[in-house]
């Protein structure tokens, strides 16, 4: 089975070198993503293996096809960037890497709120140019506020965990198919509608992945159903929330505070260094110039644990595509 592994940073290479211990998987790795202009580059291979911000849209799957690709791994959860139903007609099998450890994910999110309620990273500024004041980092107890997780999965439920048995944080739900033990177990009720736990909640956390069904859930109107200086986290997808509708919310000074490890035209920037360039997303900049908007590059799951996690399940997948076509982690157009 030959692989050609696009998105390629250091990291994916020492953790795919270190769990990869046979030599029936030939990783290739690539710097470049995965798109219609790199596609090519696939040929020779069996396999493409690619993340997050990779394209595999019906021209980028064509050409795959054309170059005798067979199967997609992706080394992440989400598949909102492959066209399942025309990688079906290609013959292309596509799996993925449904869990792995949620932990790093939801103590991130967990890490996200603490720093925009408290002010961490303007702490940290201000105490490296010696500048000791107080003024502006006036935070607030989470401990009896109440947390509103959208989606209640392996991440959702375990932030919603984290936040209710270790912060006392009261903790509500929404999600369209909720998982009443789990969550009763670690101290999470669930609302009945979104916009009751959008009405309530001083800080919403989105744990959903991102779908037809849940692309801009926090759009103009939902925005203005949150409470007056709630505390908005996405460590999900960025397409989840309508980026222009929150940057309005920001500038009405309805939004206390906003932590994004992810936006949603993030492809262009994210994993990468503009820090000498110009950059031409303007609600990208606009985002980063709010004092009160934290955001990270899609970092959420980088911990040693997640990559040795995601490097055994997609070589797993790999094989076992390789054997006998199939993976227990296939991903199926619905
Ligand atoms: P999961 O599949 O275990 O859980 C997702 C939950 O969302 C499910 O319970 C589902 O029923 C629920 N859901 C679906 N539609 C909904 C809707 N309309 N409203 C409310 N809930 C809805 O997924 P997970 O492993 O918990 O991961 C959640 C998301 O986190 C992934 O989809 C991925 O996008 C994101 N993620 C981000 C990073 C990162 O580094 N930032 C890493 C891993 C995963």
């Amino acid at each position: 089975m030959k692989v050609a592994v696009y998105s390629s940073k250091a990291y994916d290479i020492d953790s795919f070198n270190a769990t990869n211990h046979d030599d029936s998987v030939e990783m290739n790795f690539l710097k470049v993503g995965l798109d219609e202009k790199t596609a090519a580059l696939a040929a020779g291979h069996d396999a493409v293996c690619i993340f997050v911000n990779d394209i595999a849209d019906a021209e980028v799957l064509e050409k795959l096809s054309e170059n005798g690709v067979k199967f997609i791994a992706l080394r992440c959860a989400g598949f909102n960037n492959v066209d399942l139903k025309k990688a079906k007609e290609f013959g292309i099998k596509v799996a993925r890497v449904p869990a792995y450890s949620p932990e790093s994910v939801a103590e991130f999110t967990v890490g996200m709120i603490m720093t925009v309620v408290r002010k961490y990273h303007k702490a940290y500024n201000r105490v490296r140019e010696g500048n000791f004041l107080l003024d502006g980092l006036l935070g607030f107890n989470l401990s009896g506020k109440t947390v509103g997780i959208i989606g209640t999965g392996r991440i959702g439920l375990l932030t919603g965990k984290i936040l209710s048995k270790g912060f006392s944080c009261n903790v509500i739900a929404y999600d369209v198919y909720p998982n009443a033990k789990a969550a009763s177990e670690y101290g999470i009720k669930y609302v009945d509608t979104l916009e009751e736990l959008l009405k309530t909640s001083d800080i919403v956390s989105l744990h959903c992945p991102l779908m037809d069904s849940t692309y801009h859930i926090l759009d103009e109107k939902s925005l203005a159903q949150t409470k007056k200086g709630v505390v908005l986290i996405n460590t999900s997808r960025g397409g989840l929330i309508d980026t222009a509708a929150l940057i309005s919310a920001l500038k009405t000074g309805h939004i206390g505070a906003v932590g994004l490890d992810v936006y949603e035209k993030e492809e262009e920037y994210f994993f990468g260094d503009s820090s000498s360039k110009i950059i031409y997303d303007d609600n990208l900049s606009r985002l980063i110039s709010f004092y009160n908007v934290f955001i990270t590059g899609h970092q959420a799951f980088l911990t040693n644990e997640a990559l040795h996690g995601i490097a055994e399940t997609t070589l797993c997948n790999l094989k076992s595509l390789s054997q006998d076509g199939t993976s227990e982690n296939l991903v199926e157009p619905r």
